[in-house]
């Protein structure tokens, strides 16, 4: 069992984290940048430790801050949360070559899945299904990629390998555009992501968003939790998720699910992980793994009524997984709406002091936040600021609960999407289940 964890993130993830971390009565050390002592969870740590300034670049994406904090603090191991280092291969190599424990996956496994050229290949071995596409990187021959296109179909999509957070990504609808396009995305990526490598996929037209959640315990035991839909996504970007996803029949579910299993334990994965999908036309098509904790985790733990974040400090404490698959029963329905301070028209970043926060409550409601009245939302950081999170017997009820906990939220003194949320959990199609990626920017372009 883990003693001390360094929590090397911040805001919502970083209070949740804590929360578990006590209820296991593992002592916490909060990691934090000068713009952020005030953030809840670093007031409520057994220690805290200042690791840099404002900027990500020099605090929460400081390698060598960070493990010099666990060596200062004499913590045995770090929880990278989502986003900055979590999928940060070198920090997870750093972190295990310093003695400390990386809770989440081996280096190498994130590496491996970090590349979706091979994590799709990884993928197909195990029987996952794949998008149909070039099953490996472009090179220079033109004429091969003109070939790949023609025989994939168009339209066809281009990705970087190295790929992530929505960016590198771009649409070709007819031969005359590939190659231009497949130029213009190998130069971003290289610039981004420091990778060119791109690849082909067919460009699914109307498409949801069902990822699957997993849990793996690196030593040969894996499980998966249910399935999510995040259809609801602006530029890529999720909105408000859902668990399970509605109007998929039972044996297609179970099937892809099993077949993520498979792929874990060929992988001896280790730690919390999700595999995302596009699911068109009563089909799974995988995209990419992502081995980390995600923001929506708790739809998952609502109708599961597993604690992933418990799950994932108790496996990498050592222990093998005490859930079985039999163990794991779907009862409800969960909703989650993300809160961010951002102007709900033009969605540009609305930070600064919340004069008043006013959370909901009621049964089967949750709130994940970690503002209070009084806090100021710096600048610098992601605009999420809360997740609500609304349970219900059926879909029906835990839509119903949702409609009336975002009416009680208030965040006063700076903007945000309630508005848009409030809009969305009453939306006529949305009711119906099952939109697809591209609904909510047609509804806000209407
Ligand atoms: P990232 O790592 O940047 O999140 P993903 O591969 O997960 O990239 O893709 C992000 C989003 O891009 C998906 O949720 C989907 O909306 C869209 N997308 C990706 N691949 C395809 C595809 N083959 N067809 C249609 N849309 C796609």
């Amino acid at each position: 069992m883990l003693e001390k964890v360094v929590i090397a993130n911040r805001g919502e993830i970083a209070l949740r984290v804590l929360r578990a971390c006590k209820a296991l009565g593992i002592r916490t050390v909060a990691v934090h940048s000068s713009a952020d002592k005030d953030l809840m969870h670093v007031r409520l740590s057994d220690e805290s430790v200042c690791i840099g300034p404002p900027s990500s670049t020099d605090s929460y994406l400081n390698i060598p801050s960070i493990i010099s904090a666990m060596e200062v603090t004499d913590a045995d191991a770090v929880h990278p949360g989502y986003g900055f280092l979590s999928e940060n291969a070198d920090f997870a190599e750093q972190v295990e070559n310093s003695g400390f424990v990386f809770i989440g996956p081996q280096a190498e496994t994130i590496r491996m899945m970090g590349d979706k050229v091979s994590a799709i290949e990884l993928m197909r071995k195990a029987g996952v299904p794949t998008v149909p596409g070039s099953n490996g990187p472009l090179d220079d021959n033109n004429d091969r990629t003109l070939a790949l296109a023609k025989e994939i179909g168009y339209p066809v999509i281009i990705k970087a390998a190295a790929g992530g957070g929505g960016r590198g990504m771009r649409v070709v609808h007819n031969e005359a555009a590939l190659l231009k396009g497949v130029y213009v995305t190998q130069t971003e990526a290289k610039s981004f992501f420091g990778s060119g490598v791109v690849y082909l996929e067919k460009f699914l037209e109307n498409p949801r968003h069902v990822e699957i959640q997993v849990l793996g315990d690196g030593q040969g035991n894996a499980i998966h939790l249910g399935d999510r839909d995040c259809s609801m996504q602006r530029r890529h970007q999720k909105v408000l998720e859902e668990a399970p996803a509605p109007d998929i029949p039972t044996a297609i579910r179970a099937e892809v699910a099993e077949t993520c299993v498979q792929a874990c334990k060929n992988l001896n994965y280790r730690g919390a992980g999700t595999l995302e999908f596009l699911y068109e036309d009563e089909a799974f098509y995988f995209i990419e793994m992502n081995t980390r904790v995600q923001v929506e985790h708790p739809v998952t733990e609502m109708v599961t009524g597993i604690d992933i974040v418990r799950e994932q400090l108790l496996i990498a404490g050592g222990a093998a997984l005490s859930l079985k698959q039999e163990d794991i029963t779907i009862t409800g329905h969960a909703f989650e709406c993300r809160i961010n301070a951002e102007d709900p028209v033009s969605f540009l970043p609305s930070p600064g002091k919340v004069n008043l926060f006013h959370a909901p409550g009621g049964i089967g409601v949750r709130v994940d936040s970690h503002l209070y009245s009084g806090y100021t939302v710096p600048p610098h950081y992601d605009s999420l600021i809360a997740k609500l999170i609304c349970y219900g017997d059926d879909r029906e009820q835990a839509l119903m609960r949702m409609q009336i906990a975002l009416d009680e939220l208030l965040i006063d003194g700076i903007k945000s999407n309630i508005p848009l949320q409030r809009e969305l959990v009453r939306d006529s199609e949305f009711h119906k289940g099952g939109v697809n990626i591209h609904y909510l920017e047609e509804k806000l372009s209407s």
